[in-house]
């Protein structure tokens, strides 16, 4: 069922010109709309677009003291036929459920979601950013809005959808990023949060992301939370390895994020008549492939970055290094085919895109696109 149009109050004047394109950041500028939607008495409701700005909240908005409250991250692309296509937002919406499910956060509508975004992108079509790399990023938000001090769920949300337009998320994915496996902390234990796309995951990982950073490390590498043996993720992506001829990465098992880059990897992998595993790795195996030379390459997978190859990862006294310069490497490809599915290059066979339609294009059919 296609949702209405939402109602839309446009704003007074456009902050597009004053943006440097040629200096984008990642999300440190918004564009000039957000949608928003409210959930009071049992209900969501008065869904709109509205100018981006400041938003009221009471002080003892519970998402402020109990962090109840979730989000999502993905990305609009503009074609190189110019057409506007948003990246598998339906993954998304399925993610969000999980989460508010975690976080007793009433559901919501899928299709509201999905056209949200594709209604927002529209009216800030302009934002989107032109060159290879470079998109829109997509940030639904949602939580609690009760002023309450007792510990509960509580009865008010706001559900917020902001854009921003980005450059690719790395500076150093060329040269690939390094990593600090961390001995100490841990991002996520068994039966918490870890699956959920909720801010309390990533407050806990501030204290050693900065100490990795002041150790000349781009990311974390994080272990698992009862044997600080077993690779989980990295930073804000999932990640692989090349063994061998076969991709391994840690099952999703409660603790990692289901990433939706995750999963277009491994269809593509599965496309290409690769092999591919998901079980638990631990730094152990890694160590002993690597030495024996076996460890062909390591490579993290999220929106933000997409595909981004591993030059170095630290685990105690042992340190790792890898040649990212080779054209022949997996995460080469990986990269370069998903980059061209999202922006129409080569054919979406698996209908991964969802394209919007804006007055520019909807006089042709964008179906009858040649690749
Ligand atoms: C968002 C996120 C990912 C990647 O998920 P994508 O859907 O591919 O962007 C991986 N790990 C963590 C911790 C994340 O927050």
């Amino acid at each position: 069922m296609p949702n209405p149009a939402l109602p839309i109050t446009l704003c007074q004047r456009s902050r597009l010109s004053g943006v440097d394109f040629d200096h984008l950041g990642f999300g440190d500028v918004f564009s000039d709309h957000m949608f928003r939607c409210e959930f009071t008495d049992g209900r969501w409701h008065s869904a709109q677009i509205v100018p981006y700005g400041p938003i009221a909240m009471e002080p003892g908005a519970l998402c402020l003291h109990y962090g109840q409250a979730v989000f999502e991250g993905l990305k609009a692309f503009r074609g190189v036929d110019g057409v506007p296509r948003i990246f598998r937002p339906d993954r998304n919406a399925d993610r969000l459920e999980q989460s508010c499910a975690r976080l007793c956060i009433p559901p919501i509508d899928q299709e509201l979601f999905c056209s949200a975004i594709e209604q927002l992108v529209t009216v800030d079509e302009k934002w989107l950013p032109q060159r290879r790399g470079e998109s829109l990023y997509i940030r639904p938000l949602v939580f609690a809005t009760e002023p309450n001090l007792l510990v509960k769920a509580s009865d008010r949300y706001l559900f917020l959808i902001i854009t921003a337009p980005v450059k690719g998320y790395f500076s150093t994915t060329d040269g690939g990023v390094s990593l600090r496996a961390e001995p100490n902390y841990t991002r996520a234990a068994m039966g918490g949060t870890g699956f959920a796309k909720t801010g309390g995951n990533y407050a806990a990982t501030l204290r050693p992301g900065t100490d990795s950073v002041e150790q000349g490390f781009d990311q974390t590498l994080w272990l698992d939370s009862r044997d600080h043996c077993f690779v989980e993720e990295v930073g804000q992506m999932n990640i692989f390895f090349k063994i061998g001829d076969t991709f391994v990465t840690p099952p999703l098992k409660g603790t990692i994020l289901p990433g939706v880059t995750r999963e277009s990897v491994l269809t593509l992998l599965k496309d290409h008549g690769e092999k591919f595993e998901e079980r638990p790795v631990s730094m152990e195996e890694v160590i002993l492939a690597y030495d024996r030379g076996d460890l062909q390459e390591v490579f993290g997978a999220g929106t933000a970055a997409v595909i981004a190859p591993v030059s170095r990862i630290s685990y105690g006294e042992k340190t790792l290094n890898f040649d990212v310069s080779p054209e022949n490497l997996a995460s080469k490809w990986l990269y370069q085919t998903i980059v061209d599915i999202q922006t129409g290059v080569t054919e979406d066979i698996h209908g991964w895109n969802r394209i919007v339609r804006t007055d520019a294009n909807t006089s042709r059919p964008v179906e009858s696109v040649r690749f």
